[in-house]
């Protein structure tokens, strides 16, 4: 008897393991490819899998092996280079290969749904629209109804045919036989393609306008050469402050990439998807960009991922999980913001999408670039290494000149609602000079809490080892981190004394900006603010536009947004990260300042930037102020260098949250033990201890931190450890995860 091939299956599950089965009956082995997905039985239930190799044995005894059910797939959904990402980030963030598969797919063909779907449109063909109506009036009205619709309109969808002509799909299949109308299918028109895709327009059907660029500066010009000169990979770090044109030298880049025919990925950082980026690429370069981001729906989601599969996405813009996508046709891949700490997935497969671009620009052998104005310390790092090529544009493009930079010390300035005098009379000396300001502080709500004015109690989650803020707009009380919410409590609950709201969020800021400037329009811009589908486009307009002259707002406004009018930018409280535990603390504030203090003054006037400090001795500030962020990076670097922090060690948590605190902990003490016995010696482990916040949600969380200066023991370590938490009966009974190159250490 021949022996039958094993296929070796990733399931979504948590475990790390290849799952074994026999082909489905039937199914002859040629037919039988790595990336496509199978029907499977698991347990009592069946499962998609995604099929990753094929074997001739087994562990398994011939007996216990299971068939699988069917196919989903004819041809693979995932190609060698996909295959090879999704192998790669199992391995390197220790998770289970099913779930990354699972994290790299749309949820749709997750479930196990075809990639294409039957066509939801009709169009009328050529002939169909040629007939003459007059005489198909006289002979079947109900059929000249549906042609004279489709006539006048070229397509209609299922959906809007249901609406107006309820019961014409007993005249389909007349239609399709006559060859009136065309649903569509594999062999779909330009025109199908761009229905189903939805927003974004089909790349080339109608060749949009392209709008020149203007001639790069020098800077410029180095930058692009240093990166297109020679073919294959190479990492280039584009290190200019905001507008010092980094996007110009992308889409130059992304320009020849669409002229050899070959597709462009960008990426950007959750909140970098803004209207004026996505239509800057597409007036520049007459392609409608696809995007791939976390607010599409499903079936969007879906389509865009077959517009990249299929290779009728040439530009494709997406945030982190865009990563993942097929790209038959690779030519370039781009990190705008590539610091931005959303990059890196903070839950499930905790993966740096900018890594993997990296890695995955090494594998298909194409550019990759990576753009800021604040380069994170380790790509700052592998410059140094000589890894990643430095290319710096160190001037505003244009006129625009670099913003003036003022330290506003509130132990001689007492603050009232968080505005010091000098800022209350630098926002009215802006205004009265036809100015825009923008007050950023990134602390939604009213106040972070309310406290008791007889007795001192603060307003406390029941859930979390955290203070409920004021949100006084919806009169309630809400914890930023968990969700809970209560009605604004008016008096003490544990005495009955007065309360007030203490500190100040964005709601609390506007409010005393509108009662200094009664005049003006303040506009507040959080996600409080704009929660409302369309509410964020309205305000960005108005922010845009100059109508809402004062901005308050968070981190939403602090990127990717150009206000043309902007002129003076307040920085409310920067002392929080000056005091941070976190060994990122530095690098954030540095990042985040100059990031929102880039918003100022980019055109014809110079811009000013206010920060109101307690600690304007600290050194942080002259470093800042004298050397820029260069500085700060210099010396935060040399700091990590001393302390053995990254980008000079690696690190890796492992995180256990339990309903009970006893159960966390003894479960890290388990794990430490059995590290202690892995370790080679060479890995330093700290822990467990409690997370800062220990209590969330209801969870008490604590954890393990290992730190190793070279990569492959530490990866060594955490991959027998993985292995043998995952047999241990106590992991089953609580949430553990492994976080490798964690952005934060709570
Ligand atoms: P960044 O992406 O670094 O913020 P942009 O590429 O958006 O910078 O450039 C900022 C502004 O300067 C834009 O309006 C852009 O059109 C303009 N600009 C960029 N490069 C040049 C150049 N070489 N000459 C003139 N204007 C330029
Ligand atoms: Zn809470």
């Amino acid at each position: 008897m021949s022996r039958e091939a094993v296929l070796k299956v990733a399931i979504n599950a948590p475990l790390s393991r290849l799952f074994d089965y026999l082909p489905p009956s039937g199914v002859s082995t040629p037919t039988l490819q790595p990336g496509c997905r199978l029907l499977v039985p698991f347990g009592r239930r069946t499962q998609t899998a995604m099929l990753l190799e094929i074997s001739d044995r087994s562990e398994l005894p011939p007996a216990k092996l299971r068939r699988a059910i069917r196919m989903l797939d004819t041809e693979p959904l995932l190609g060698p280079a996909e295959l090879w990402l999704i192998r790669f980030a199992s391995d390197y963030y220790h998770h289970p290969v099913g779930e990354v598969v699972a994290a790299a797919l749309p949820a749709l063909l997750r479930q196990g749904r075809p990639l294409q779907v039957p066509p939801q449109v009709l169009f009328v063909t050529p002939e169909g629209a040629a007939e003459d109506l007059a005489e198909l009036q006289r002979k079947a009205p109900r059929q000249a109804e549906l042609l004279a619709l489709l006539q006048a309109e070229g397509s209609v969808s299922f959906e809007e045919l249901d609406r107006r002509l309820p019961g014409w799909k007993r005249l389909r299949k007349a239609f399709l036989e006559k060859g009136w109308v065309e649903p569509g299918g594999p062999h779909q028109s330009f025109a199908t393609r761009k229905k189903e895709i939805g927003a974004h327009k089909e790349a080339g059907a109608e060749p949009l306008q392209r709008q020149e660029g203007p001639p790069l500066n020098e800077d410029q010009a180095a930058a692009l050469h240093a990166i297109s000169a020679k073919e294959g990979f190479r990492v280039g770090v584009l290190d200019g402050v905001t507008g010092s044109g980094k996007t110009e030298v992308y889409l130059r880049l992304i320009s020849d990439a669409l002229g050899q025919s070959r597709q462009a990925l960008v990426l950007v950082p959750e909140i970098g998807l803004t209207p004026q980026f996505v239509a800057r690429l597409r007036d520049r370069l007459g392609v409608e960009p696809v995007l791939f981001h976390s607010s599409l729906g499903e079936p969007e989601r879906l389509s865009a991922w077959r517009a990249a599969k299929g290779g009728a996405a040439r530009l494709i813009v997406g945030t982190r999980s865009a990563v993942f996508l097929p790209l038959p046709s690779p030519g370039i891949i781009v990190v705008d913001e590539e610091h931005d700490s959303s990059f890196k997935q903070q839950e499930g497969l905790r993966y740096s999408a900018r890594d993997l671009a990296v890695l995955r620009g090494r594998e298909l052998r194409i550019p990759v670039v990576l753009g800021s104005a604040t380069p994170s310390l380790e790509t700052l790092q592998r410059c140094r290494d000589g890894l990643y090529e430095r290319l710096r544009l160190p001037l505003r493009a244009g006129k625009a000149q670099p913003p003036l930079l003022r330290l506003v010390d509130l132990n001689r300035h007492q603050p009232a609602d968080g505005l010091s005098q000098p800022v209350v009379e630098g926002t009215g000396k802006h205004l009265a000079e036809g100015g825009q300001v923008l007050v950023f502080l990134n602390r939604r709500g009213f106040a972070p809490t309310l406290i008791c004015q007889g007795c001192g109690v603060m307003a406390e989650c029941g859930r979390c080892d955290a203070r409920m803020t004021v949100h006084a707009s919806s009169a309630r009380l809400m914890c930023h981190h968990c969700g809970a919410v209560r009605a604004l409590d008016t008096q003490c609950r544990e005495c009955a004394g007065p309360v007030r709201p203490l500190g100040h969020g964005t709601e609390r800021l506007e409010e005393a900006l509108q009662n200094h400037f009664p005049e003006e329009r303040v506009l507040r811009i959080d996600s409080d603010s704009t929660r409302r589908k369309g509410s964020l486009d309205r305000a960005l307009a108005m922010a845009t536009s100059g109508e809402g002259r004062i901005l308050v707002g968070t981190q939403m406004l602090s990127k990717g947004h150009h206000f043309p009018r902007l002129t003076l930018v307040v920085v409310i409280d920067a002392d929080q990260g000056l005091y941070s535990t976190d060994f990122r603390g530095t690098e954030r504030l540095a990042q985040g300042l100059v990031q929102v203090a880039g918003r100022a003054g980019r055109e014809q006037r110079q811009g000013e930037v206010m920060i109101q400090t307690a600690f304007s001795s600290h050194p942080f500030w002259s470093e800042l102020l004298q050397g820029g962020y260069d500085a700060v990076a210099e010396s935060a670097l040399a700091e990590r260098e001393q302390a053995g922090w990254p980008p000079f060690s690696r690190l890796a948590l492992l995180r256990a949250a339990a309903i009970r605190r006893e159960d966390a902990q003894a479960f890290l003490a388990a794990a430490r033990k059995r590290a202690d016995a892995l370790n080679p010696g060479t890995v330093r482990i700290l822990g467990p201890v409690s997370a800062p916040m220990e209590r969330r949600a209801g969870r008490y969380r604590a954890q393990l931190l290992f730190q190793s200066r070279d990569r492959q023991p530490l990866h060594r370590l955490l991959r027998t450890l993985r292995a043998e938490l995952e047999a241990s009966a106590s992991a089953r009974k609580l949430r553990w995860s492994i976080d490798v190159d964690p952005g934060e250490l709570f």
